[in-house]
């Protein structure tokens, strides 16, 4: 559970965001960017972390609507999801010059940012799109190595499942990607379903244990009264 109550987490996305908008220091920010925070659903158990926004996700404020995000829209839907199930947001919410790669002193800007957006959204399942956001969680690895696989990352004390994508853009440019890149949506459909049994079998366990933990704490109730 994170520290944000789930009815607060629209509240603290919102404050999140116009803190962002005030901050003069982003490195990426200019007349010409506007600030792409990220949309979806606050109360998302699945975070989509893209690499940062490009002209039209720049002109509408909003990530991943460009060829790029019609594309993840379609990627989605073979995992049986659909965009407002989940909340999209990048490594870095300016649009870089000419579509350049962030920077790392970019990139450590604004992930203070994106550590807060992924504490107040607390996930269940990050989903990276793309080498930046992978290496943000899966350091010293690379993506044609482990694209699509299931990773249990401890994220600041609590285990979050990572699962490494390639970049919508990354399949647009190439068809072979493309190919790959469908084949790993189409199993990430099994990959959730087994994340979400494997929530049930737990949450069954803690119920059952906390049912015993009653009964033994009755029982101990019932021996301290005998031994009045
Ligand atoms: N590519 C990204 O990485 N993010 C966007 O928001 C759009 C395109």
């Amino acid at each position: 559970m994170s520290n944000y109550e789930e009815l607060h987490k629209y509240k603290a996305l919102h404050e999140l965001k116009e803190e962002m908008e005030k901050d003069d220091s982003l490195p990426l920010k200019t007349k010409e960017t506007k600030l792409v925070f990220g949309s979806g659903n606050t109360e998302a158990t699945i975070l989509a972390v893209g690499e940062g926004p490009g002209r039209t996700e720049n002109l509408l404020g909003l990530p991943f609507v460009g060829q790029a995000g019609k594309l993840l829209d379609k990627l989605l839907l073979l995992a049986g999801l659909e965009r407002k199930e989940i909340f999209i947001t990048n490594i870095v919410h300016h649009r870089p010059p000419e579509n350049r790669d962030p920077i790392p002193s970019e990139i450590e800007a604004y992930g203070v940012y994106l550590d807060k957006i992924i504490e107040i959204i607390n996930p269940e399942v990050i989903i990276t799109l793309g080498r930046f956001s992978m290496a943000k969680f899966l350091p010293n690895v690379f993506i044609s190595g482990v694209h699509g696989k299931k990773y249990e990352v401890n994220w600041k004390g609590k285990n979050i499942i990572v699962i490494p994508m390639y970049h919508p853009a990354a399949s647009l440019r190439n068809g072979n990607v493309l190919e790959m890149e469908k084949t790993d949506f189409v199993n990430l459909k099994q990959i959730l379903k087994q994340v979400e049994n494997d929530r049930k079998t737990k949450e069954a366990e803690s119920g059952k244990q906390s049912l015993a933990n009653s009964e033994n704490s009755g029982k101990v109730e019932v021996e301290q009264i005998g031994l009045i």
